[in-house]
């Protein structure tokens, strides 16, 4: 079921294009009740250009009808792209300042997944193999839970929210499907399919790549400064974005063999090309990249050698494929120490953040029930006495 907003003029130009979706903002922004809009922000090129009419439909209403509350919400998986995540850190806050300096309701917000759903307490704490076309254990935890987790947090209390997102049909074969499925249009709001409450919107539904573009490197971002920055990133990365994502079915560039800003530590894809463009396209931080590069490429060669993984799940049953073959279970723990001393190393080498500290003492307390439930089944299998060892539980520094 959707709400129209009411405007049916068809549009021909892009001026005229653009011109349109900020009558319907504006016009849905005017209404009368306090109802929250929530844009959902990436830095990448659709949720700037959203976020920028977004603006500027707010700015153009009379300041006594500015009820409504604006919150940009950018998501940090932790394991973002570090000049992806600089980006959209330092955007955010210049996007905050600017509206508390013209008197804008307009917010900002960053989400992150909970500490023990994070891609390294994952793999290096539980042992789950780096994320595969057929396991993408990553999205639900690291993109859509926290959005969804503030969704519903906001939506709770104020009844009902409006969240706006940047989706284009022109995106991708998957996300035309999707949208036209929905019926999703850009004068009208859909219902959230998990959050009760909460409409989505996609004002930019039918604008084709080359409106975006054009109009990004014709217009200046209303928050200042200007987009280069982004235009740079992506002429050096070679492509689209790995979005912020709401639901699986939105997410086809979220691991996919397109050139996208995922996270850097993607193992969905077997080359990241947009780490692999920043590098050869001679980035001043091109050493740096070609490191973590190498990082994800030694997961990915850990993930295919079946001898590192137990044989059994975390569940600790044994399963079989239908043609007779193993499923092999999760990193066995002395690989899950590896990655974690190699991942230390990086670290230091990098003198850049890659895991929190509060990740390890999550990933240590795993390890040592890992260890008590390893124990007790080699116990019962062999009938010898359980013995926890506690060289896992020590701190790691
Ligand atoms: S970029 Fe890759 S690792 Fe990150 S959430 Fe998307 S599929 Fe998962």
């Amino acid at each position: 079921m959707t709400a129209s907003l009411g405007l049916n003029d068809e549009v021909e130009t892009l001026p005229d294009r653009l011109n349109a979706i900020r009558g319907v903002l504006r016009k849905e922004y005017r209404k009368r009740h306090s109802y929250p809009w929530l844009v959902a922000y990436s830095g990448g090129k659709d949720s700037t250009l959203l976020l920028q009419l977004v603006w500027e439909a707010v700015a153009g209403v009379q300041p006594k009808e500015r009820k409504r509350r604006v919150l940009v919400v950018g998501n940090d998986t932790l394991v973002e792209s570090p000049l992806v995540i600089r980006h959209l850190k330092k955007s955010l806050s210049v996007i905050g300042s600017a509206a508390e300096d013209e008197g804008l309701p307009i917010e900002t917000e960053i989400t992150q997944p909970c500490i023990d759903q994070t891609f390294w307490v994952s793999v290096i704490g539980r042992g789950y193999i780096p994320p595969t076309r057929n396991f993408r254990w990553c999205t639900d935890r690291m993109k859509i839970l926290p959005t969804n987790r503030l969704l519903e947090r906001i939506t709770h209390d104020t009844k009902k929210t409006v969240l706006l997102i940047g989706s284009r049909r022109a995106e991708s074969q998957n996300r035309r499907r999707t949208m036209d499925r929905r019926k999703v249009s850009s004068k009208s709001m859909n219902p959230h399919g998990k959050v009760k409450g909460c409409r989505m919107f996609s004002p930019l539904a039918d604008l084709s790549d080359n409106d975006v573009w054009i109009t990004l490197m014709q217009r200046k971002p209303p928050w200042g400064g200007t987009h280069r920055e982004l235009i740079t990133l992506y002429r050096n990365a070679g492509g689209g974005e790995c979005p912020l994502v709401l639901t699986k079915e939105q997410a086809p560039s979220c691991g996919s063999s397109s050139p996208r800003f995922g996270c850097w530590t993607c193992t969905v894809v077997q080359k990241d090309r947009s780490l692999r463009g920043l590098i050869d396209s001679g980035h001043p931080e091109a050493e740096r990249m070609e490191a973590l590069f190498e990082f994800r490429e030694w997961l990915l060669e850990l993930r295919e050698n079946d001898s590192n993984r137990q044989s059994v799940r975390r569940d600790g049953n044994a399963k079989q494929r239908s043609d007779g073959s193993r499923v092999y279970g999760p990193f066995k723990i002395e690989i899950r120490k590896q990655i974690l001393e190699k991942l230390l190393k990086l670290q230091h080498q990098l003198d850049e953040q890659l895991i929190l500290p509060a990740e390890i003492e999550c990933i240590e307390d795993v390890w040592w029930r890992d260890e008590i439930c390893e124990d007790a089944r080699q116990s019962l299998d062999r009938n010898i006495p359980a013995t926890t060892s506690s060289k896992w539980a020590e701190p790691v520094t």
